[in-house]
């Protein structure tokens, strides 16, 4: 069981989330999903298929810390199991959010596979949990998108238990996942990725 209370703040805490993330572009045409803890083994999550401007009541479900879903009759997003994978891994993450901006899908294709995305001297690098100053590199994973979504969960588990310092991955034209120990954390977060993924694009249009 768990707390109705605690799942109505964090539910609504999802549906202002996506209200803002839609309103960017950064959600369009039903993708992406997100989800927020309710306890230690519960997690919110969006249910999947719903247009991320408009979520209410029914577009938010229970599920547990394995992905399976609790009191609940809907279809939770197919990619919960990367949401649980990162729950898992950092207990003290309060939120997940998951986005398809154009931006991070384009930058994902550039990236040669095998290489991580780096920024380095950015001001904004300082946005993300624990980084202190513009000097030190900020790296990204990118991993090839697939629908094996049990598999690329267990891959991701893998990859941030030896790099738990990285703020986020990409999923190669498909899109970010990044995380954080409240809401607001996770959405700054979103809007730092999103700053340095437009810097590395515009560069890369100027740069001879
Ligand atoms: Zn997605």
């Amino acid at each position: 069981m768990f707390d109705v209370n605690q799942y109505a703040v964090v539910a609504d805490s999802i549906a202002d989330a996506g209200r803002f993330l839609y309103e960017r572009g950064w959600s369009p045409a039903t993708s992406s999903n997100y989800s927020a803890r309710v306890d230690q083994d519960h997690i919110a999550i969006t249910v999947s298929g719903r247009h991320k401007g408009q979520l209410g009541a029914g577009d938010v479900m229970v599920v547990d810390i394995q992905g399976r879903p609790v009191q609940s009759d809907s279809r939770a997003s197919a990619e919960t199991l990367l949401h649980t994978a990162l729950y898992q891994v950092f207990p003290d993450a309060g939120a997940v959010l998951h986005t398809h901006s154009v931006n991070a899908t384009v930058l994902s294709r550039l990236v040669p596979a095998g290489e991580l995305l780096t920024f380095d001297g950015y001001e904004l690098q300082k946005a993300f949990d624990g980084v202190e100053t513009h000097e030190t590199a900020v790296t990204v994973p990118v991993f090839d998108n697939t629908q094996d979504i049990e598999a690329l969960a267990k891959d991701t588990q893998e990859w941030f238990l030896k790099h738990p310092e990285q703020p986020g991955y990409l999923i190669r034209g498909h899109g970010l996942y990044t995380w954080g120990k409240t809401m607001a954390d996770c959405l700054r977060h979103v809007e730092a990725f999103e700053f340095l993924f437009e810097c590395e694009l515009a560069t890369m249009r100027v740069r001879p």
